[in-house]
């Protein structure tokens, strides 16, 4: 098999080998590995693709809560904020990714229907950088998708080399914090970066959300979830820009991988999806819990109200 990868430097090295940036050698391992044409592998991501909108669009326009009324609403008022940029420091491509991003994972909050890329929680990074920014550089249909392609690439490569997105397994850092890193590289590509610069705006992304906790307020992929997403997009136009300006990340990205998957190793059970620790478990957690009917955080989980740190 010629274009199948297990992390991100055999990934590289294909580009290298082929001279093709990384979203063709994600749609060649695509073709490779299910035995398919192009054009099918194609149609699928325009698929995704198509999904994604349609959860922007439906996401910006409802004004619905949630079933618990955690969150739903805020799309719009940050899409607003296309209309007062004089008032706004971001740039409107920051800003629409924004309210893309939370458009998003609104909907998924009203268990709309989102394409979990590359999970639920964590479904409107990608689309609100890769849509926002490809209005802003009037890219084509073609080079949106290919952005795609490059952003899965990375999902790829990381689950090969040992990560996950498992967010019970390692925290938001495998959520928010790897659509992060996907979002960055696709961007990067998108806007005519190599593929090491790519791969160098996944690692600067990754990097700086390591640690990242998943503390879902009552277990519901709502708060902080959905505003995470805003934050994470506009970190990853952050971390394209720093790449496209030649700005490096010492620490290449596999290795940025084996530090989030070290790091899942010594996260407390709390903070792995278990709305027993961190936010889920403050005050407002609490009375979310218990406004939902869930049992009691037990009282081992609790321990920090004392001083002491769990
Ligand atoms: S906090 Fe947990 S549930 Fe929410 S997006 Fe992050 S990983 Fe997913």
């Amino acid at each position: 098999m010629e274009y199948q990868f297990n992390n991100c430097a055999e990934l590289l090295a294909l580009c290298k080998k082929h001279k093709q940036p990384i979203s063709q050698i994600a749609i060649r391992r695509e073709m490779e590995f299910f035995k398919k044409k192009k054009t099918w592998v194609r149609n699928k991501m325009k698929g995704v693709r198509d999904t994604m909108w349609e959860a922007i669009k439906k996401g910006l326009e409802n004004p619905h809560k949630s079933k618990y009324g955690l969150t739903g609403g805020d799309a719009k008022k940050i899409h607003a904020g296309l209309g007062k940029m004089d008032k706004m420091f971001h740039s409107k491509v920051a800003v629409r990714a924004m309210a893309y991003a939370v458009a998003t994972n609104e909907q998924n909050a009203r268990m709309g229907r989102i394409v979990a890329f590359p999970t639920a929680g964590g479904s409107g990074t990608i689309p609100g950088v890769l849509f926002s920014c490809a209005q802003h550089m009037k890219s084509s249909k073609r080079k949106m998708l290919n952005a795609l392609f490059t952003a899965a690439a990375i999902g790829i490569a990381v689950i090969k080399h040992g990560g996950t997105f498992s967010a019970a397994r390692a925290g938001c850092q495998a959520e928010v914090g790897l659509a992060t890193a996907m979002a960055a590289a696709g961007l990067t590509e998108m806007r005519g970066g190599t593929p090491e610069q790519c791969l160098n705006a996944a690692a600067l992304a990754l990097k700086n959300l390591l640690g990242l906790a998943c503390d879902p307020l009552g277990g519901l992929v709502e708060v902080p979830c959905v505003k995470r997403n805003a934050f994470g997009a506009t970190h990853a136009i952050t971390a394209s820009d720093l790449s496209m300006l030649d700005v490096k990340s010492l620490v290449p990205m596999d290795e940025v991988v084996e530090a989030m998957m070290a790091i899942a190793e010594r996260m407390n059970e709390g903070i792995r999806e278990t709305a027993l620790g961190g936010l889920a478990i403050t005050a407002t957690g609490l009375k979310v819990r218990e406004k939902m009917g869930l049992k009691p955080v037990p009282k081992k989980y609790l321990k920090w109200k004392k001083g002491k740190l769990i």
